[in-house]
């Protein structure tokens, strides 16, 4: 039987939905949740992702800014407008979009954003709030979204054994604590570029995660039957198309012939990210009143 397809832009909406209620109770207190996005350089995919923000936040009725810094601007330049955001007070959220300039320091960027506007989750007290076992504050949106997805599919995770395949900061690391935590309860394996025997990890896994960044990695001779796999890579392929590309993921289309539950790329976690950047700079909005 051909496996559930999970529909992250209709559990978008629905998050959309529970937001413009939110949304509506701050605006009654006269205040309008504020996005800042700060934007270094002219990535093509970067300026795709911060647009596809933009319009979240238009639809939701949240102030968007965005900062537009040039790739050969002084790393300075990028420090005086994070802490100018910082000490805004109609400022609620804050991001820089990665990728940065390799001259620049990433992480260093993430830690100068204020803790309560770091609507990225990456700020090391959020990320170590997260470790703690708080998952109550400001969780880096990715892997928020693909819990969301699994909650609204009514999958309980206790007592399953998940593996990750990736360890970055902004997916793999917080998505395999997410998984192991108290009351969600998964038992997680984290794999990597120096895994082995990948295919028989992931065979014996009941949910796979896969955030790797390499086109349709995940064959369907490496899932159990009946498993979830969610889909989390975004490959830009080249091809004859008029847009020269199209976008895949690192789960291969077949594995729908052999899982209980996939995620579409596009259409799956995708939209769930930029629905969890909206709930965040709502909760941070909530927070700072
Ligand atoms: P990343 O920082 O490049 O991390 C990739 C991870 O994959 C690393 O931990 C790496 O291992 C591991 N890896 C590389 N080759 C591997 C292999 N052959 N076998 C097993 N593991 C391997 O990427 P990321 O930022 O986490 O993103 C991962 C993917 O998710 C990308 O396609 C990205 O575009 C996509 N993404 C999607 C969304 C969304 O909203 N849908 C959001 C963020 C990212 P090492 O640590 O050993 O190098």
């Amino acid at each position: 039987m051909a496996a559930i397809v999970l529909d992250g832009k209709q559990i978008a909406l629905e998050i959309e939905e529970e937001l413009k209620v939110r949304i509506a109770n701050l605006e009654d207190n006269g205040v309008t949740p504020c996005l800042a996005v700060v934007i270094v350089g002219d990535d093509p995919a970067s300026h795709v992702y911060v647009s596809s923000k933009e319009r979240a936040c238009a639809r939701l009725g949240i102030r968007s800014i965005r900062v537009d810094i040039s790739a050969d601007a002084e790393y300075g330049e990028v420090v005086s407008n994070v802490r100018r955001l910082n000490a805004d007070p109609a400022v609620n959220g804050i991001l820089v979009q990665s990728p940065l300039p390799n001259s620049m320091d990433e992480i260093a960027i993430t830690d100068l954003i204020d803790p309560v506007k770091d609507v990225d989750g990456f700020h090391a007290q959020n990320l170590g709030r997260l470790v703690q076992g708080d998952v109550s504050g400001l969780l880096p949106c990715t892997p928020a979204g693909v819990m969301r997805m699994l909650e609204s599919a009514d999958v309980d995770l206790s007592g399953k054994r998940a593996v990750v395949i990736g360890r970055s900061r902004i997916v793999g690391m917080p998505q395999s604590i997410l998984l192991a935590q108290k009351g969600v309860d998964a038992t997680v394996t984290i794999a990597h570029s120096r895994s082995v025997e990948m295919a028989t990890l992931c065979k014996e896994a009941d949910v796979i995660i896969a955030a790797v960044g390499i086109s349709n990695m995940v064959t369907s001779d490496w899932v159990k039957p009946g498993s979830i796999v969610i889909d989390v890579g975004v490959n830009r392929v080249n091809d004859d198309s008029e847009k020269g590309y199209h976008l895949t993921g690192d789960v291969h289309p077949d594995v729908r012939r052999i899982a209980g539950m996939v995620s579409p790329v596009p259409g799956g976690v995708g939209p769930m990210t930029i629905a969890m950047l909206m709930s965040n700079t709502v909760r941070a909005t909530e927070m700072q009143q």
